[in-house]
C-alpha cells in the first residue's frame, strides 16, 4: 500500500505503549487488506487509562496558561513537519482521498493553533455587586477552572481533526483526557498521542484506548472520575451516552440531513461548485454533507442540468491516487444500508440523474431528484454519497421542508436577495446558517452544534473550553 502502514498492538496510556491481550484487524475500507491490529481493549485497560489520567491531572491543572499554550504550540509544529505521514494514515484508514486529507491535516495545525491562542484567554467577568440591594462593597468576580478527566469518544470521519477539537482544547483549558478513537480509525489517534508526547505534553495527560465503542464506552460514562463526556458520532449512540452520563457534563455532536436552498435569484457560477463540493467531499462521510438541495423552480432546470454535468467532472478511484475525488464508504454495513435505501427510493418512483449502482466498496457519485420527502434518503441521514435536489416554489417552502427533519446541524441559502437570505436564516431551525455558502462550510474557531437530534453544546476551540471547564465565582466585601 504505502509507508503509512502501522502494527500497533498497544494502547497509550499513562505515556507509554501498553501491550493489549486482544485485536482486532483493521481492514483497508478501499481494498479490504488488514493494513493493522489494534488492541480490543477490555474495560480494565479503559479504568487503567482513567486512573493515569485522573494521576496526570494533578500535575497538569499547575502548568500556567503559558506552559499549555506552548505545548500546544508545538504540536501544531510538528503536526506541519508531519503532515505528509499523517494525511496518509488518514486516508489509509479512512479511504479519503489523499488530497481530502491532506486539507483535514492542514484544518487540525490551525486547530492546534486557535487552542495555543486560546489556552491564553481564559477570561472570568466582573460582576457589579451592588445592582442588588445589600451588595454594596462587595467586589466579585468570576474564575475558569478546569474540571479534571474528559472522556472523549470521536467517529471515523475526521480521525485527526475531529480528535484535535477535543484534545486541544482539553488541554488549553488544563483538563487530562481518555481517547476512545473509532474502531475503523485508531491509527491516526495513536500517532496523535505520539506527537503531543514530542510536544511535552505530560504523561498521563492524553490516553488513549481502542477498541469497542460498546464495552468501553460505559465505563467512561459510569467512572465518576470523568467529569465530562464530549462525544461526536451518530445521534442514536449519542442518546445512549446521555441516558448512561447521569449528571456528568455532555457535549454531544451528532448527525443531520443538512439542506442547501437555491433560490431564483441565486448566482449559479457560485452555488453549482460549492454545493458539488458539499454532496460528495468524502463520498458523503461528512456531518454537515449536503444531502438535501431545494431549488425553486424558475432555476431548477438550469440548476440540475448544471450540477449533473458539474458531477460527471469527479474521478472516482483510490484514496491514494493524487486525482480521486470520491472513494469506498466506510465499510461494508454501511455500503449495504445506503445501497438499500436507495433501492427503496426508486421503487417509489425518485429518478436517478447520475449514479445508484455500487462498484466494489465505492458508490459513485449519486443524484436523485422527484423523491418523496418520505423517503430514508431525505429524511434519515445517508452519510454517504447521495444527493436529493427538489423542487420548491418558494423561500419558506424550502425552509418548511428543511425543518420537517430531526436534524438540526448546518443549512445554507444561495440567493442575491437580501430579503430572501435573511427570511431564510431566521425561519431555519438549525445551528449555524450559511448565507451564499455551503452547509458543508465549518471553521475551526467558530461556534458549531446542533439542535434537536443533531447535539448539545457547542465545540469551536473557545466554546469547547467553555464547556470543559466550571466558572468559580469569587466574591470580596470590603
Ligand atoms: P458512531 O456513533 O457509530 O460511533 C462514534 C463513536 O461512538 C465510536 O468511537 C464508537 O466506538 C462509539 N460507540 C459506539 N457505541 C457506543 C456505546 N454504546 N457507548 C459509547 N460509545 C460508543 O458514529 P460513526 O459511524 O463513527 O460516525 C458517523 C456519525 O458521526 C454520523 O452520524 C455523523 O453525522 C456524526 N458526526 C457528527 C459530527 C458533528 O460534529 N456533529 C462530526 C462528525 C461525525
Amino acid at each position: 500500500m504505502n509507508g503509512a502502514a502501522v502494527i500497533r498492538k498497544a494502547n497509550f496510556i499513562g505515556g507509554r505503549w501498553k501491550s493489549s491481550f486482544f485485536h482486532y484487524e483493521l481492514k483497508n475500507p478501499y481494498d479490504l487488506s488488514t493494513i493493522a491490529e489494534i488492541p480490543l481493549s477490555t474495560p480494565e485497560e479503559m479504568e487503567e487509562a482513567i486512573a493515569e489520567a485522573e494521576q496526570a491531572y494533578a500535575l497538569v491543572k499547575t502548568l500556567s496558561s503559558h506552559e499549555r499554550s506552548s505545548i500546544l504550540y508545538r504540536a501544531a509544529q510538528l503536526l506541519e513537519e508531519r503532515a505528509e505521514d499523517f494525511a496518509r494514515t488518514i486516508s489509509l484508514e479512512a479511504a479519503k482521498p489523499i488530497k481530502t486529507a491532506r486539507m483535514e491535516v492542514t484544518r487540525s495545525i490551525q486547530t492546534f493553533l486557535f487552542a495555543a491562542e486560546e489556552a491564553k484567554r481564559m477570561y472570568g467577568e466582573s460582576i457589579p455587586m451592588d445592582a442588588a440591594k445589600g451588595g454594596e462593597g462587595k467586589i466579585a468576580f468570576t474564575v475558569r477552572e478546569p474540571i479534571g478527566v474528559i472522556g472523549a469518544i470521536t467517529p471515523f470521519n475526521f480521525p485527526l481533526n475531529l480528535v484535535a477539537h477535543k484534545v486541544a482544547p482539553a488541554i488549553a483549558s488544563g483538563n487530562t483526557i481518555v481517547l476512545k478513537p473509532a474502531e475503523q480509525t485508531p491509527l491516526t489517534s495513536f500517532k496523535l498521542a505520539e506527537l503531543l508526547r514530542d510536544a511535552g505534553l505530560p504523561d498521563g495527560a492524553l490516553n488513549v484506548v481502542a477498541g469497542d465503542g460498546p464495552t468501553l464506552g460505559p465505563v467512561l460514562l459510569a467512572d465518576e472520575r470523568v467529569k465530562k463526556i464530549s462525544f461526536t458520532g451518530s445521534p442514536e449512540v449519542g442518546k445512549l451516552i446521555r441516558s448512561q452520563s447521569g449528571l456528568k457534563k455532555i457535549t454531544l455532536e451528532l448527525g443531520s440531513n443538512s439542506a442547501l436552498i437555491i433560490d431564483e435569484q441565486a448566482d449559479l457560477d457560485k452555488a453549482v461548485p460549492k454545493a458539488l463540493t458539499g454532496a460528495f467531499t468524502y463520498a458523503g462521510q461528512v456531518c454537515i454533507h449536503t444531502q438535501r438541495i431545494y431549488v425553486h423552480e424558475a432555476i431548477y432546470d438550469a440548476f440540475v442540468e448544471r450540477f449533473v454535468e458539474a458531477a460527471k467532472t469527479l474521478i472516482v478511484g483510490a484514496p491514494s491516487d493524487e486525482q480521486t475525488d470520491v472513494s469506498a464508504v466506510v465499510n461494508q454495513r454501511s455500503l449495504q444500508r445506503i445501497t438499500a435505501w436507495l433501492d427503496e427510493a426508486r421503487q417509489s418512483g425518485a429518478t436517478f440523474l447520475a449514479g445508484g449502482e455500487a462498484n466494489g466498496q465505492v458508490i459513485p457519485p449519486t443524484i436523485l431528484t422527484d423523491v418523496n420527502e418520505s423517503e430514508k434518503v431525505v429524511c434519515q441521514e445517508v452519510f454517504g454519497p447521495v444527493v436529493i435536489i427538489n423542487r420548491v416554489g418558494s423561500v419558506e417552502e424550502a425552509v418548511r421542508l428543511t425543518n420537517q427533519s430531526r436534524y438540526g446541524l448546518n443549512a445554507g441559502i444561495f440567493t442575491t436577495n437580501l430579503d430572501a437570505a435573511f427570511r431564510a436564516a431566521q425561519g431555519l431551525h438549525v445551528g449555524q446558517v450559511m448565507i451564499n455558502e455551503i452547509p458543508t462550510f465549518r471553521a475551526d474557531h467558530m461556534p458549531y452544534g446542533g439542535v434537536k437530534d443533531s447535539g448539545i453544546g457547542k465545540e469551536g476551540i473557545r466554546y469547547a473550553i467553555s464547556e470543559m471547564t466550571e466558572e468559580k465565582l469569587i466574591v470580596i466585601q470590603l
